[in-house]
């Protein structure tokens, strides 16, 4: 089996660090992605368990998870227009990034928001800005800008558009940006997944290939271009298992870790992560 493929799911932070570390062994993967909050609630996070932590800590030391992504809530906007929104995420964002410290190996995953009619080149300035309070010298997590559908004014539709947030960002805090690829969302964008070489190759051209250090692997609900944002399990979208599962052993991502945000309980996750590991097995035998 390629030991390479690290692949997973998105899961639920309610049982703590620990149990998600445990959970995805179960369920045949080897990372996941967790909410740092309730996605859509603004309640403080409960004070995390030290001991909690360090399970997982170890879990990820010894390798038994690789690469886990904490997402950012959707109640985040960089770029929103009331300042004590802008405050509360930039304020929100430090802490999670100060606690991520005691996860070596994790990467942080955030969207970059609705600029709310500011326009997107002013938007994807005042993002970078708060990139600059959040960001520090020495730190250990990578921050990855997520890839979005562009729903409404929702920066990040385009690869130029996170583009020029990441070159708007201060030179030396650069190297701690990184890019999530969300196959649902750039396809909603209206990038043409089935020519996913031709994709990577303007990802390269833009932003840079060594960036992309997370995928969201998702079918959609919806026509290339609507710019709506579904997601469908695998398979039951209009992009497709084969192109999806395509996308999770191309060689230019290896070491990049796959995360499935399908609508499914723990059971379709399980099965969908078998679908993935399957092939590389099939090709193994070839
Ligand atoms: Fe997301
Ligand atoms: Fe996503
Ligand atoms: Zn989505």
């Amino acid at each position: 089996m390629d030991t390479e493929m690290i692949v997973g799911c998105h899961l639920s932070l309610s049982e703590g660090y620990a149990a998600m570390g445990r959970r995805i062994g179960e369920l045949g993967g080897n990372t996941f992605q967790f909410f740092t909050k309730n996605p859509r609630g603004r309640s403080p996070n409960r004070p995390p368990e030290p001991e909690d932590v360090k399970d997982l800590a170890e879990r990820m030391r010894r390798g038994g998870v690789i690469l886990p992504v904490a997402h950012a809530p959707y109640t985040y906007n960089p770029c929103a227009l009331k300042p004590e929104v802008r405050e509360y995420t930039r304020d929100s964002m430090r802490a999670e990034l100060t606690f991520l410290e005691n996860l070596p190996g994790a990467l942080y995953n955030f969207h970059p928001g609705c600029h709310v009619g500011q326009g997107a080149e002013e938007g994807c300035r005042i993002v970078a800005g708060m990139l600059e309070q959040v960001l520090w010298e020495g730190m250990g997590t990578p921050v990855l800008l997520e890839t979005m559908a562009g729903k409404g004014t929702e920066l990040g539709r385009s690869f130029e558009e996170l583009g020029r947030i990441i070159s708007m960002t201060d030179p030396g805090l650069r190297k701690y940006l990184g890019v999530t690829l969300d196959t649902c969302h750039i396809h909603d964008a209206g990038y043409d997944l089935t020519d996913f070489d031709g994709v990577l190759r303007e990802f390269d051209g833009i932003i840079g290939l060594d960036r992309l250090r997370a995928v969201h692997l998702n079918d959609s609900a919806n026509e290339r271009g609507s710019r709506k944002d579904r997601h469908a399990k695998l398979g039951e979208g209009t992009i497709g298992a084969d192109t999806l599962i395509r996308i999770a052993h191309h060689p230019l991502l290896r070491g990049v870790p796959k995360i499935l945000e399908t609508p499914n309980d723990e059971e379709g996750y399980a099965r969908e992560i078998r679908m993935i590991r399957e092939r590389e097995t099939n090709e193994a035998e070839l």
